[in-house]
């Protein structure tokens, strides 16, 4: 079981029931798949709501403060517009086992989320997963990201661009930059920081029409790790 009073509260958010139960299930179908594909290492409940969970979720803060802040501003009438504000397209590069896609899909259950990976049998268990979790806001594509970040359904399609664990920073952002639309974010999920890797990726990013826009450090609530979050906008 995934621990049920775990503090969601650092990301000013909170997962209603449906979502609780959604995560769960996913726990437990992840757990299930691992015996026979290596999925992942992190097994044990409170690790992985903290490093699958609650770290994917960390890195589009941004995306759920805005759903909570036009809720309390402007009230419950006007939920209709924010449901359409929260509509974005969301592109998870190199997702692996669906992450940081899937939790993503869940938390904004209004946004499409395509999740990509080369391994073939990542996409062959990640469709399935989608189907047994019914979760109706998610497709896959198998494929490098070099070579579908080209295709014209995808380049240029997106409004944000998801990558955790995949390359060097500057290889994320050659992979993420086209797929987004000019205006859309990419979130590098990084581990330590420092300010030489910001002047180096800044290179990359402003070849490829970019802009770094913030770098955020934080701390996991559990076990207190450093980890980052590189935003560019395009
Ligand atoms: N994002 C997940 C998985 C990280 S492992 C997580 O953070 O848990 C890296 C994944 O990226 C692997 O599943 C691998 O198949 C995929 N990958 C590596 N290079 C890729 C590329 N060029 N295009 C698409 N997927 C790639």
């Amino acid at each position: 079981m995934l621990p049920q009073m775990v503090d969601w509260q650092h990301l000013n958010w909170q997962p209603n029931a449906e979502q609780q139960l959604q995560f769960q299930r996913l726990y437990e179908l992840i757990i299930k798949g691992n015996q026979t594909l290596n999925l992942t290492r992190i097994t044990e409940p409170l690790h992985f709501w903290e490093k699958h969970l609650w770290d994917s979720l960390r890195g589009i803060m941004p995306l759920l403060e805005v759903r909570g802040e036009r809720l309390e501003v402007r009230g419950e009438r006007l939920e209709e517009e924010l449901v359409q504000h929260s509509a974005f397209k969301i592109v998870d590069i190199g997702t692996g086992a669906g992450f940081p896609g899937i939790p993503t899909a869940i938390a904004l259950p209004d946004s499409q989320v395509t999740l990509l990976d080369s391994t073939r049998k990542k996409i062959a268990f990640l469709d399935s997963l989608i189907a047994e979790l019914s979760i109706g806001n998610v497709n896959t594509v198998t494929g490098r990201a070099e070579v579908v970040g080209k295709e014209s359904q995808h380049q240029q399609a997106y409004d944000i661009a998801l990558i955790r664990a995949v390359g060097s920073a500057s290889v994320c952002a050659e992979y993420a930059l086209p797929f987004l639309k000019s205006g859309g974010l990419a979130v590098l999920y990084r581990g330590n920081w420092t300010t030489e890797e910001t002047e180096t990726l800044q290179n990359t990013v402003k070849r490829l029409g970019g802009a770094i826009e913030k770098v955020e450090e934080f701390t996991t609530p559990l076990s207190n790790s450093i980890r980052h979050c590189v935003y560019i906008r395009k």
